[in-house]
């Protein structure tokens, strides 16, 4: 498989310091083929390709992991990062209703999700209405009515009598016939207002292809109502067509945010990269099923390792990380308390190391007997600790290894050439010789029993 080859192929390759061009290349031809599998449209595989080759080339390897996964790791950022970009929830406007439109093209799922979206409102608290704005044919409005019903919540409908042999573009004529789904929305949100419903969510209708009328009929639902939000579903199976429906879609109606829907089926998801990378707008619900209660928050992470189908290649990168990070703090812990007796030299080195490392406290933490002094370091902030660095730079070298020896005059020295108050020497000084005992203690013992919260 592709895992086990870029696990083989570069196993043996670690720590090389930066990625050369020769591993990016390997890499993102494997990539390539990934997001190809995945439906990725043609032109964004190379788009994102391409950037992912200008960020990873030269890039320096970490230590914990070999080129090809660093690729890999990057790929995946960037992946989170596309699909991720201005996630958000829904807009609500601050005089109710808030106005929802759906659009996409007939098939994409629009009129479940109206359900879906509405039961999921009513959760929450909300008061929402679906408006049958899809009068193409006569039996979609029976089923809005049929996925109200199964949601639990009102449906704002036209009289049967009047739907059928309207025109697409019909609307604007002047008639105030319920046949025409510009006036059905109109009134279904005056109707929603009269009755303290404070959410609408309005189904309209798609064609099987994108077509002008289509687009001009959504355009002008859109523009008599002013919605809140515009959400443009789209079914995930659309595969290379993704790219070409959306931007239809953004230039024809606009849209504000994406519903990926049929995202249980075997798709692997590309249609999001595509979508995401070529409007801009945030994916914000995936709909995993035809139950109304199949409905989940977009997650960027698992769309991205969905896309690259490499869970098991993440799962190894996160692994070999952490390892490493606990390889480190292994290290440290063994100079701990190989310091037969701690002096305020090992205690710049080891302030160096820490701080080379980044985070003190979590590195504190993650050794064991440590979590007390990382929880006090929770109050001690970065100046404090140059002004530590500064009191124990202007100690002598004979300072340094007899803390024990530094009396009042030397302290009042120190004092001033750290441009500190000489009770802060004090205090240095007091808490050393704590953190000394407890050295030699966990030397000793390795651990300190009879101390709640820390292991024996
Ligand atoms: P619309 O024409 O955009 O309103 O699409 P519909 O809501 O009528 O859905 C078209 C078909 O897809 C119906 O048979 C739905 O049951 C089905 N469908 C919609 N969403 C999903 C989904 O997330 N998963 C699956 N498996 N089927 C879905
Ligand atoms: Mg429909």
């Amino acid at each position: 498989s592709l895992s086990d080859r870029l696990t083989g192929t570069f196993a043996n390759l670690r720590g090389k310091g930066r990625l050369s061009e020769s591993d990016v290349n390997k890499t993102i031809r494997d990539i390539r083929m990934a997001l190809i599998d995945a439906d990725v449209a043609l032109p964004v595989v190379k788009e994102f390709t391409s950037a992912v080759r200008e960020r990873a080339t030269g890039a320096e390897v970490s230590g914990a992991l070999n080129p090809a996964q660093q690729v890999i790791k990057i790929v995946n950022e960037e992946l989170v990062g596309i699909l991720g970009g201005n996630t958000r929830e829904l807009t609500l406007a601050k005089r109710p209703p808030t106005v929802i439109m759906l659009a996409g093209l007939q098939g994409s799922g629009k009129t479940t999700f109206a359900g879906k979206l509405g039961a999921r409102l009513k959760e929450q608290g909300h008061t929402p209405i679906l408006v049958a704005a899809d009068l193409q044919r006569p039996n979609a409005v029976t089923q809005l009515e049929v996925v109200a019903e199964r949601a639990g919540v009102s449906v704002f409908a036209p009289e049967r009598g009047n739907i059928g042999g309207h025109d697409a573009g019909a609307a604007g004529e002047g008639t105030r016939s319920f046949g025409d789904p510009v006036s059905v929305a109109r009134e279904g949100i005056a109707h929603a207002q009269s009755r303290q419903h404070d959410v609408v969510i309005v189904d309209t209708a798609g064609r099987l292809a994108v077509d002008a009328d289509l687009m001009q009929q959504a355009a002008d639902i859109r523009t008599a109502i002013s919605p809140d939000e515009v959400l443009f579903v789209i079914d995930a199976m659309i595969g290379q067509a993704a790219v070409e429906t959306a931007q239809a879609f953004q230039q024809g109606v606009g849209f504000t945010g994406v519903v990926l829907s049929k995202l249980d089926g075997d798709a692997r998801g590309g249609a999001a990269l595509s979508v995401a990378r070529t409007t801009g707008r945030p994916i914000m619900f995936a709909s995993t099923g035809e139950g109304v209660r199949d409905l989940e928050v977009f997650h960027p992470d698992r769309m991205a390792s969905r896309i690259l189908d490499m869970g098991d290649v993440l799962t190894l990168i996160e692994q070999a990380e952490r390892a490493f990070d606990a390889g480190q703090a292994e290290e440290m812990q063994r100079k701990f308390l190989a310091a037969e007796d701690f002096t305020f030299d090992d205690f710049l080195q080891q302030m160096a190391a820490l701080k080379k490392m980044g985070s003190l406290k979590s590195m504190l933490k993650m050794m064991p007997g440590m979590g007390q002094m990382a929880a006090q370091l929770d109050n001690l902030d970065e100046r404090e600790f140059d002004r530590v660095e500064a009191m124990v730079r202007s100690m002598t070298p004979f300072e340094r290894n007899h803390p024990k020896q530094i009396n009042g005059s030397r302290r009042a020295r120190i004092a001033r050439g750290s441009g500190v108050q000489v009770s802060e020497v004090n205090q240095l000084l007091e808490r050393f010789g704590e953190a000394q005992k407890m050295m030699k203690q966990l030397a000793r013992g390795g651990g300190m029993p009879g101390m709640p919260g820390l292991p024996g």
